[in-house]
Parts: structure tokens; sequence; C-alpha cells
């Protein structure tokens, strides 16, 4: 027998580096995604990838090789080591998702590897146990310290909605984001700078978030009620990266919920000026922004974007726009022009809608 499951990439609308303190994101399905092709094997387990034409065979599912085979096997090594009896296997994995992004071509193939195996071998998981392998593939097999926004929304997206994701409890609710409605589209632009090299910034920034949770003496960001008395109790000379890390953490909670409440209402224009604002938390306070992110925000909305934020982790990535459909042509070439001027590569720039998660195809 031969499954076939596909799992989106996605973006994050408003909500970064919340999900490891225990806070608040808005991500949403992109139309690309990763397809899984699976089916039990005579011997070992073999992997291909359609993107960069490898195929390897393992024989043992806990000594993997480092690299892309964690992704693709990882599910599989989770569920070995939980006890469940896996049969050898054959993966295969296409995706359209770019690479290193920030729009999580990662989660897009453990998520679609998660839910092939599933499927295959009847197991008939919950959603939090879908959640749970696909986290650990990451986490533990391939050593990536993602908090669970990715799997999440990979999973658990819908067409048309954002998935409001509460990392207190990892409960997701699902909101109407239908910007097309009002003339608008969001754009994405890819700096092509590949936030791969990020994994040290990206352990201190949560390392700075837990030590100004514990000097808060809190269990995590999240439970910040009064932010300006939190900033007066971190008080040391020494103190400034986890005074800036809680004012963004705590903020950026704030604007999650406002987006949502507008969301709710129907409001889609008025969440323009929160995405601006959480890029200028990110570049001012967070501090994981570059040049070339910065650049792209600013250009696009001079050019006429309601709003406009790095999406993903930072560091590289995309750059999201809120964008009147008439003004999409110009925006794209504006940033265009900025790059070349400013001697960067040339971006890739596309527009995203609101897409489904994680859904079986056709064998
Ligand atoms: P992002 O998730 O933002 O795209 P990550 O660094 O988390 O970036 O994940 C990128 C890694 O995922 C790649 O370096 C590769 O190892 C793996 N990967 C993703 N998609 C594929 C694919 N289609 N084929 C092989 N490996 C892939
Ligand atoms: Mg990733």
């Amino acid at each position: 027998m031969t499954v076939r499951w596909r799992a989106p990439g996605r973006v994050n609308l408003i909500g970064e580096h919340t999900d490891y303190n225990a806070g608040l994101a808005l991500p949403f399905a992109i139309e690309q995604g990763c397809t899984a092709t699976v089916s039990v094997a005579q011997h070992g387990f073999t992997v291909t990838s359609a993107q960069n034409g490898e195929q390897v065979t393992v024989d043992d599912l806990h000594e993997l090789p480092d690299g892309w085979v964690r992704y693709a096997l990882g599910p599989a090594a989770v569920l070995a080591s939980r006890g469940v009896d896996v049969p050898p296997l054959r993966v295969e994995i296409d995706s359209d998702v770019p690479l290193g992004a920030g729009l999580s071509s990662s989660a897009a193939v453990v998520c679609s590897v998660t839910t092939a195996l599933d499927d295959l071998l009847g197991l008939d998981l919950s959603p939090d146990d879908l959640l749970a392998v696909s986290r650990a593939a990451e986490n533990d097999v391939v050593g990536a310290p993602t908090g669970g926004l990715d799997q999440l929304a990979s999973l658990r997206c819908e067409a048309g909605q954002v998935l409001r994701c509460d990392f207190a409890d990892f409960s997701t609710e699902l909101v109407p984001f239908d910007p097309a409605a009002h003339g608008l589209t969001v754009l994405v632009v890819d700096t092509r700078v590949e936030h791969g090299h990020a994994g040290g910034e990206y352990a201190a920034r949560r390392h700075a978030c837990e030590q100004a949770a514990t000097r808060l003496g809190l269990g995590s960001l999240r439970e910040v009620t009064d932010l300006p008395a939190a900033l007066v109790a971190l008080d040391r000379p020494e103190d400034g990266e986890l005074r800036r890390c809680t004012r963004h953490v705590a903020t950026e909670n704030a604007r999650v919920q406002e987006v949502v409440e507008l969301l709710r209402a129907g409001d889609v224009p008025r969440i323009g000026p929160l995405l601006s604002a959480s890029h200028a938390s990110l570049r001012d306070d967070f501090r994981v922004t570059v040049p070339e992110l910065d650049l792209a925000a600013a250009t696009l909305e001079e050019a006429g974007a309601l709003g406009a934020r790095m999406t993903g982790g930072g560091f590289g990535g995309c750059v999201i726009a809120l964008v009147p459909v008439d003004r999409v042509d110009a925006a794209v070439r504006a940033v265009e022009r900025a790059f070349a001027g400013a001697g960067h590569r040339a971006p890739v720039s596309f527009t995203a809608r609101p897409s489904a998660g994680a859904s079986r195809l056709d064998a």
C-alpha cells in the first residue's frame, strides 16, 4: 500500500519569538507544501528528495546521518522510540516550499511524513499526538529547537483562516482572514538571505527570555502583566538585553490579541500598523532582523503597504506585507529596485493566500 499526504509551509502573520515564551502567534498555511509518498518496503529505510535528487537508505532509524534525512525519517524514528513497530519504509518527499527561507519547509516535510505514517500504519494518532511526533522529529531527531509554531500551522490551518496558537497550552483556534474582501493581499518577499546560520542567535534569544522570566520570578514571559514594573525590576546595568527581550515578547503578545480582535470584527485594514509595529519591535528590541529585512519592510510601506514585517525567526528569510491588490506590482518593483541599489541579491516575491493544512492526496 502507498499513501500520499501533503503538508504546507506557513507564514506567521504576527506573533514572532512568542512560541517558546508560552505566548501567542497567528500563522496561516501557504499554498506551497511538501508531498510525502510513503510505502512499506522489503528492507531498510529509503528516502528520496525531489529537490536535492538524493536517495539514501539506512538500516537503523536510531543511526540517521546528519542533514535532510533526519527530517524525512525523523517521524519514523520518533514513532519507533515510542514503541511503534515501524516496518521497512520507502519515503519520497517533493516540496515547493523554498528551503531555509523562513516559510517552514522543514515542518512541511516532518508533518507530511508524520501524517502519512499515521495513515499507512493505521495508528489513529490524535491531533495532540501528531503535533508531538512532528515536533519531536525536528526538536529531538534533527536537534532544531523550534517552539512548535511551524508544526501546529502545517497540521491545523484551514483555507481562509489564520490559526490563533496559544503556547501556554498549545490550544488553537481558527480566525477568519479574508484580505481579498478588502481589496488587499499578503505579499511575501523572500530576501534570499538564508537564516540557516542563525542557530546560535536563536539559542541566545531563547536563553535571554528564560533568564528574564527567572529574574522576574515567572514561569515564562507570557505571565508579564505589568510591563513597566517588569522593566523596572530588571535593573542591573547589564540587563539591557533582558529588558528589550521582555518588552518585545510582552508587546508582541498584546499585538497578536489585537489583530485577532480586529479580524473577528472583519476589520482587516487596521491590522496593518500592528504588523509594522511588530517589525519595529523585532528590529529594535529583539534584534533579529538584518538590513535586507529592514529595507524590504520599509520599501513596501513606502510603496503603499498598510503594514509590513519580517516573518519567521529572523536573520534572513521573508517579509510579509498587507498590500492593496492594485499596488502589488509597483511594490514588487520598488523592492527589486531598492535591493539592486543596495547591492543585495534580487528578492523573490509572491502573494500568499491562507490555505489548508495537512491533507491526504490520492496515492
Ligand atoms: P525553513 O523551515 O525555514 O525552510 P529550516 O532550516 O528549518 O528552514 O529547514 C530547512 C531544511 O529542511 C533544509 O536544509 C533541509 O535539510 C530540509 N528540507 C526541507 N525541505 C526539503 C526537501 N524538499 N528535500 C530535502 N530536504 C528538505
Ligand atoms: Mg524550519
